[in-house]
């Protein structure tokens, strides 16, 4: 099954594509009417599937981290087709041909798309983001950011994962939100928790439950809509402050101290 997010109004215009696999994951596909880069291949048929009904030819492949939901169609899509695998440096990643660090810019001509390399640490310790140019930029973020939450820290320190939110947050407002997994609802129903009386919040529950309803994604989101309702990014809000201090016995009221209980919180939650 796939869905196509974005109309393409002219022949050769750039679009995403999500496909559902696993419980929760989408792979995201970037195509035009030609040629397809897919995001985090963790499964192999429901990228082949998608290539063959339309007619595509697979260009590159994008790791944002090692997990194996995120790169366990890597072998099984090259044995197909010899395309360059972008990863992190910093990690292993099975047939990585192109090792990937910070502001490194990938340029390609099929499609057409040229996109930015962010490290963002704390879920793992190599993550990546790509932030692809056009008239509304995307931000294809992994595990890192999350409708209305973020990542576990796996291999990094609280610090780290709220400096690559913060990296994330001063990236323009109408940056669409692509992250790898439809975990929005249940982290909405724990920002309530945090944030009871956040009106931006209450309507984001009431937007993305009529988009499950009927069988849609909740992604991409904005970072303008992130901004607003998401507890991870709003840790110097007095109401966000206030109900950590609350819950979690914390006495220091900094952004990361904060931070840092609301991750430990939400992992109990
Ligand atoms: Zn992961």
């Amino acid at each position: 099954m796939s869905r196509s997010l974005f109309c393409s109004p002219a022949p050769g215009t750039l679009q995403v594509s999500a496909l559902p696999a696993f419980a929760d994951n989408y792979l995201w596909v970037l195509h035009d009417d030609t040629h397809a880069v897919v995001v985090d291949p963790g499964a192999a048929p429901p990228v082949q599937h998608f290539l063959q009904q339309r007619g595509l030819t697979l260009s590159a492949l994008w790791i944002t981290h090692h997990h194996a939901d995120h790169t366990g169609g890597i072998a099984a899509l090259r044995a197909q087709a010899d395309v360059p695998v972008y990863g992190p440096a910093l990690e292993c990643i099975p047939q990585r041909t192109q090792a990937l660090a910070a502001e490194d810019t990938l340029q390609l001509n099929h499609p057409p798309l040229r996109a930015q390399v962010l490290h963002l640490p704390g879920h793992t310790a190599g993550h990546l983001g790509y932030r692809v140019a056009g008239p509304v930029p995307w931000l294809f973020c992994g595990d890192t950011l999350f409708g209305c939450g973020c990542g576990r820290l796996f291999e990094g320190t609280p610090a780290q994962l709220l400096d690559s939110l913060h990296q994330l947050q001063r990236l323009p407002q109408d940056t669409l939100v692509f992250s790898a997994h439809e975990y929005t609802q249940a982290n909405i129903r724990f920002a309530l928790e945090v944030e009871p009386d956040n009106p931006a919040l209450q309507q984001r529950a009431r937007d993305c439950a009529a988009l499950r309803a009927a069988g849609q994604p909740t992604l991409p989101s904005s970072m303008a809509l992130e901004c607003a309702t998401n507890p991870f990014l709003r840790c110097t809000e007095p109401g966000v402050i206030r109900s950590v201090q609350a819950r979690c016995q914390v006495a220091h009221s900094d952004e990361l101290s904060i931070f840092t209980a609301l991750r430990a919180w939400k992992n109990r939650f």
